[in-house]
């Protein structure tokens, strides 16, 4: 057989996959060595994609109430349900909850259903929990959610600061990039993490800063900048606005006074400012440990602020940029997948709904934002939205105070739930549960951390009674009414719509076009190559406002308490290399489950002998959300006061070690993003007979 170029389905990296298939599941699985994200490399997920693609816990039939049922009953059920309670309670009684899992065919078929024909904008994403605070954090400096940079700046960089990623572990072939950049270019490395992790281990530096005083880091870089003469002032004469008292507000922040409030040694930091201001071509990436934070935007645009200021941005290996989670989150943030945006980069603008609202002939156009994750779930546990579709996800696990989101789902009098896998703690709690299809079976396109939108092929036919997301979302929509606007055949239908409305300007300049797309033909879409939209952004020095300027944000480290006495400790969450989410499809890989056996919460040995906890002993964490009991593992790696768990396991698999029902489910402002970092803890030894 013939390989079958298809696009990993775990991190955001969206390596490139030749998938051979052999007799009946079976396929073999190499690295695409034509695919720019990856030249040929896989990591460990990638590489055993093979053992989790077979029919072991897969969801293969409609159910009602748990009992199987016809396609025809259930989504008549669905549509009729839907129908019904917008016409008792209106649009914003009814959410879809999806997914970074879904492809771009999927996001826009959802997305068109909820902003454009039930009129409500109570479409969210799981990504929203993992890259909002970077799309809110573009949008504030550059007007338009665009990443600046792409993996080939990674080659041309001489400097490389990575901030709260454990970027060896969570996107391995971007780090495995970024150690040959050291080799054969000599790049620098710094670390900026509270954790000494795996990343750490080559790093010219690491500095591990106290949690949450990122925003003083890199003001206090920024001044330091200013005073050794390295702004540039041509740029910010032509294309950045600096609001008024900006640097009056880093007047505080000196080399002595950073390193106080960062707690780290004042040599280390001058360390990183004297190789920040050697080596112009830097490349800041930042994942989770800047976004899932209570002030995650303030902290991307301290970042970004940074690089404006001193140019380093639209030139070959100089740049900000926020690396996703996912492998289609920047796909659902194209096609409007969030609550807080519209369609195709716009936001809710009258002039950009007016425009949506004719390219789709929509009956009922939401006009303003929807409910973001956290309180799309806080509403559901109110009462106010009285049917829920849950579409490739597990909030029941994922989402922060993960107890009072079963409880709200408990509550709802209509879920809906479409996924592969019944092997997910939030399938026990829908009304109607839809079979999807999975990877190997999907046909579609996802767009990666640097804009590159790549294709899902299928390498196997849909099992069972899968259906593909595009094709259940649609036939919904027609049963509720809206036949011809939903009358896809097949994702190359979507994607052209989707091209097509990608080019609609209210007014001014949008970096996010792939009109050329927008009458693709379907050899050539079967046939596209992996493709980044947005060339060199921002290479011309014009910006997508108004004015075409950029602007610096002032941004002010906030105010860091005390821990109080009840809750001594910070808990940290964060992934393990080897495992992916809720482990639906990872967990099935034995080779995979071998690399961390169980959950562990790691944490200082000063801390654990003051709590009388010996290593592998086992400790109970407990928040104001809930509890767990955890293994322990000594770590000086640990800053003292805080502990760090996986985030993977599920009622599904363990009975410990279970960290959804832990994290505090405040927010960002800005963004709406949870702060997953930063939970206020009490640890207990837990003694065993
Ligand atoms: Fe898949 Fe990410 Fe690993 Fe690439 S780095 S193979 S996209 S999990």
């Amino acid at each position: 057989m013939k390989p079958v170029r298809t696009t990993c389905p775990y991190c955001g990296v969206g390596c490139g996959v030749k998938a051979t298939p052999g007799v009946g599941r079976a396929v073999t699985i190499e690295g695409d060595a034509a695919h720019p994200a990856n030249e040929g490399r896989l990591c460990s997920k990638g590489t055993h994609l093979g053992e989790t693609v077979g029919l072991e816990g897969r969801l293969l039939h409609p159910a009602i109430g748990g009992k199987r049922a016809s396609w025809d009953k259930a989504l008549d059920l669905v549509a009729r349900t839907f129908a019904r309670t917008i016409k008792e309670h209106g649009p914003d009684s009814v959410a879809f909850y999806v997914s970074g899992q879904l492809l771009t065919e999927d996001y826009y078929v959802a997305n068109k259903l909820m902003k454009g024909f039930i009129g409500s904008g109570n479409i969210d994403t799981n990504s929203r929990l993992c890259m909002s605070s970077a799309v809110a954090g573009h949008i504030r400096a550059f007007g338009e959610d665009v990443v600046p940079a792409t993996y080939a700046d990674l080659d041309e960089a001489d400097l490389i600061v990575l901030v709260g990623s454990n970027t060896a572990w969570c996107h391995p072939i971007v780090y495995q990039r970024i150690q040959a950049a050291r080799r054969q270019r000599g790049t620098k490395l710094v670390v900026v993490d509270p954790r000494r992790t795996e990343t750490c281990e080559d790093a010219d530096l690491h500095l591990a800063i106290r949690p949450g005083t990122d925003v003083a880091l890199m003001n206090g870089l920024l001044a330091h900048c200013r005073d050794q003469g390295l702004i540039d002032e041509a740029f910010l004469g032509q294309s950045v606005s600096v609001p008024d008292g900006f640097w009056d507000g880093l007047a505080d922040r000196d080399l002595w006074s950073t390193a106080g409030t960062c707690d780290v040694a004042p040599a280390d930091l001058r360390r990183f400012f004297d190789l920040f201001a050697a080596n112009p071509r830097t490349i800041t990436l930042f994942s989770q440990g800047i976004n899932q934070s209570i002030r995650g935007t303030d902290q991307v645009n301290a970042i970004v602020n940074v690089h404006l200021a001193t140019g380093r941005i639209g030139k070959p290996g100089a740049a900000p940029f926020s690396i996703t989670g996912q492998p289609n989150a920047m796909g659902g943030r194209e096609v409007g997948g969030l609550a807080s945006t519209l369609a195709a980069h716009m936001d809710f603008a009258p002039g950009n709904v007016d425009l949506v609202r004719q390219f789709w002939s929509a009956p009922a156009m939401a006009a303003k934002p929807g409910l973001k994750a956290v309180d799309l779930f806080r509403e559901l546990g109110r009462g106010k939205i009285k049917a829920l579709w849950i579409m490739a996800t597990n909030p029941a696990v994922s989402m922060p105070d993960a107890g009072a989101v079963r409880d709200a789902l408990s509550a709802c009098p209509f879920v809906v739930v479409s996924d592969c896998m019944v092997r997910t703690d939030t399938l026990a709690y829908a009304h109607v549960a839809l079979p999807a299809s999975a990877w190997g079976e999907k046909d579609g396109t996802v767009t990666n951390s640097e804009r590159r939108i790549s294709r899902q092929r299928p390498v196997f036919a849909n099992p069972g009674e899968a259906r593909p997301d595009w094709w259940i979302i649609s036939e919904v929509a027609r049963r509720m009414g809206w036949k011809s606007p939903f009358a896809y055949d097949r994702p190359a239908d979507i994607y052209r719509e989707h091209a097509r409305l990608s080019t609609y300007r209210n007014n001014g300049r949008r970096l996010f076009d792939i009109g050329h797309h927008g009458a693709i033909s379907n050899p050539d879409y079967d046939a596209l190559e992996p493709f980044c939209w947005g060339g060199t952004p921002f290479a011309d020095g014009r910006f997508p406002t108004g004015d075409g300027r950029a602007r610096l944000v002032s941004v002010r480290q906030m105010e860091l308490a005390d821990p109080l006495v009840q809750w001594p400790f910070t808990l940290n969450t964060g992934r393990y290399r080897d495992q992916w989410h809720t482990m639906t499809r990872t967990g099935l890989s034995a080779r995979l489950s071998a690399h961390r056996r169980e959950p562990l919460v790691e944490i200082h040995p000063d801390d654990a002998a003051d709590l009388g906890i010996a290593d592998s002993g086992f400790a109970r964490l407990i928040t104001a959300q809930g509890e767990s009991v955890f293994r322990v593992q000594l770590s000086d790696g640990q800053r003292h006061g805080e502990a760090f768990v996986p985030i993977h396991w599920t009622d599904q698999q363990s009975t410990g070690g279970r960290t959804g029902r832990l994290p505090r489910p405040l927010v960002d402002p800005f963004s709406g993003q949870p702060g997953f970092k930063s939970t206020p803890l009490r640890i207990e030894p837990l003694v065993t007979e």
